[in-house]
C-alpha cells in the first residue's frame, strides 16, 4: 500500500501527528503495535494538561483517538518489524502488511525500566506491577511498595494512598526529584518514605508476600501485598537506531526543533526523543513533525 506519511506509533505525539498530516493534505497512516495512548493510558490522573482541570489518562487517549480518528486511519494492533530505506521513500513491513512511504513519523515512546532483581520477573502480574492505574484497585486497603523517586512514583503513591493502601516509598536518594507540588502533597498523605534504600529481592510464594530492602547496608524485610516499580523509562528506539538515526547516549532519538532526525524525511516526536516527557509536548511535536514533513514533501 501506499501512502506518502506513515506514524509509527499511536500515542499522543502520533495520533496529533496523523492528524496534522492529513489537514495538511498528505495521504497518511498511523500504525500502532498496542492501542491508541500509549503509556499515557496508565496516568491515573492528569492535571497539566491546559483545558481539563484533571482527566484520566485513558479517557484523555480516548478523547483523542475519536477527535483524530475524524482525519486518518489508525491500524491499531499492527506492529512495524522493519523499516526499509528505498530510494523514493521507505518500506514498512508490520506483522500484517507492508507498505511504501514517502516520509515516516517516529513516535514509538518509551517502555517501562526494570528494577533487574529477583522476584521481578517471577511475581510480575502477582503482585509486581509497573501500573497503579491498571492493577491499584487489587491492593486496595492493603500494604504496598513503591519504588522510585519521581513524578512517576510519587503519582503512584498518592494513588495507592487514595485508595486506601498503607504505602512505603522506596527511593534509593535521600531527596525525591518528583516535582515540588507532588512532593508537598505526599507530606500530606501519610506515606512512609525509606530513603536511601534499593530493594534487594522481591519474596513470596504464588503472589508478592515482601520485598527486601537494604538502606545503607542494613537488610530488612517489609511485608507488602504489591510492588508497584516505577523508576522511568527506555526509549523504543530500536526501529529508528537500524536504520541510522541518530541517538543520544541514553538512547532517545536526536531531532532539531522541526522534529526532523539525521536521516531524510523521518522525523520523530514525543517521548521517544526524551526532554520534557508530558503529554501536552508530545502533542506539540507530533504537530511540527508532520508539518515539516509537509514542507519536505511538496
Ligand atoms: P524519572 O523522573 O526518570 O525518575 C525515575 C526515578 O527512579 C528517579 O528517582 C531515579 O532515582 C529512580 N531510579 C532509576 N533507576 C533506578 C533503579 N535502577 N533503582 C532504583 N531507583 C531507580 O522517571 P519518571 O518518574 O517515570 O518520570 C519520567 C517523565 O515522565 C518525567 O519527565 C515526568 O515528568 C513524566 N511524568 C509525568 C507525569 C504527569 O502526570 N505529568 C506522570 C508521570 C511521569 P534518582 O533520583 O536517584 O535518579
Amino acid at each position: 500500500m501506499e501512502k506518502e506519511l506513515i506514524v509509527i506509533g499511536a500515542g499522543p505525539a502520533g495520533m496529533t501527528a496523523g492528524m496534522y498530516g492529513v489537514r495538511s493534505g498528505l495521504d497518511s497512516l498511523v500504525l500502532e503495535r498496542g492501542i491508541c495512548g500509549g503509556l499515557s493510558n496508565e496516568a491515573p490522573a492528569i492535571e497539566n494538561y491546559p483545558g481539563f482541570n484533571e482527566i484520566g489518562g485513558m479517557e484523555l487517549a480516548s478523547r483523542m483517538k475519536e477527535h483524530v480518528m475524524k482525519y486518518v486511519e489508525i491500524r491499531e494492533l499492527e506492529r512495524v518489524d522493519v523499516i526499509e530505506p528505498k530510494a523514493d521513500g521507505f518500506e514498512v513491513s508490520t506483522d500484517k502488511n507492508s507498505y511504501h512511504a514517502k516520509a515516516i513519523v517516529i513516535c514509538t515512546g518509551t517502555r517501562h525500566r526494570r528494577l533487574g532483581v529477583k522476584g521481578e520477573g517471577e511475581f510480575l502480574g502477582k503482585g509486581v506491577s509497573y501500573c497503579a492505574a491498571c492493577d491499584g484497585f487489587f491492593f486496595k486497603n492493603r500494604n504496598v511498595a513503591v519504588v522510585g523517586g519521581g513524578d512517576s512514583a510519587a503519582r503512584t503513591a498518592l494513588y495507592l494512598y487514595n485508595l486506601g493502601c498503607q504505602v512505603t516509598l522506596i527511593h534509593r536518594r535521600d531527596a525525591l526529584r518528583a516535582e515540588q507540588y507532588l512532593q508537598q502533597k505526599l507530606g500530606e498523605a501519610d506515606v512512609n518514605i525509606c530513603w536511601n534504600s534499593v530493594v534487594k529481592v522481591i519474596k513470596g510464594d504464588n503472589v508478592v508476600k515482601s520485598v527486601v530492602i537494604d538502606t545503607r547496608g542494613v537488610e530488612r524485610e517489609l511485608p507488602v501485598a504489591g510492588v508497584f516499580v516505577a523508576i522511568g523509562e527506555d526509549p523504543n528506539s530500536e526501529l529508528a537506531a537500524k536504520i541510522g538515526v541518530t541517538l543520544d547516549e541514553k538512547n532517545y532519538i536526536i531531532t532539531d526543533k522541526s522534529q526532523r532526525t539525521n536521516i531524510k524525511r523521518v522525523y520523530a516526536a514525543g517521548d521517544v526523543t526524551g526532554g520534557l516527557r508530558q503529554v501536552v509536548v508530545a502533542c506539540a511535536e507530533g504537530a511540527i513533525a508532520a508539518s515539516s514533513a509537509y514542507e519536505d514533501l511538496v
